[in-house]
């Protein structure tokens, strides 16, 4: 397994997510679209913020996982199995590239 692709395809995402999660909340801060003063669009900007921070929500969940990865790539152990120490399937790890377990261990 081509572990050196799969650190440049995480490092690839890692830096796109930073880059959407920042703009995320610079959306939430209002710095370019400062809030209404008509009340309608109060409410529907107060809407949008929601689906924003929902959307950061998910990129941190992702980020967190990505460094868990990058993680177990430095200590050599990404395409071991993290509960029977066997070797994840490649297909999986092609599929899944945060994981941390084999088929049999991620249905357990
Ligand atoms: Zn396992």
């Amino acid at each position: 397994m081509d572990t050196e692709a799969v650190r440049t395809r995480l490092l690839k995402r890692r830096e796109e997510l930073q880059t959407r999660a920042s703009s995320a909340r610079a959306d939430l801060r209002h710095e370019s679209d400062p809030l209404s003063a008509d009340f309608a669009e109060q409410v529907t900007q107060r809407e949008t913020d929601e689906v924003l921070g929902a959307i950061s929500e998910s990129a941190r969940e992702e980020l967190r996982r990505i460094q868990a990865a990058l993680r177990r790539l430095d200590e050599g152990v990404y395409t071991t199995c993290s509960v029977c120490g066997e070797p994840i399937e490649e297909g999986r790890l092609a599929a899944v590239p945060y994981t941390d377990r084999c088929r049999t261990c991620a249905k357990g």
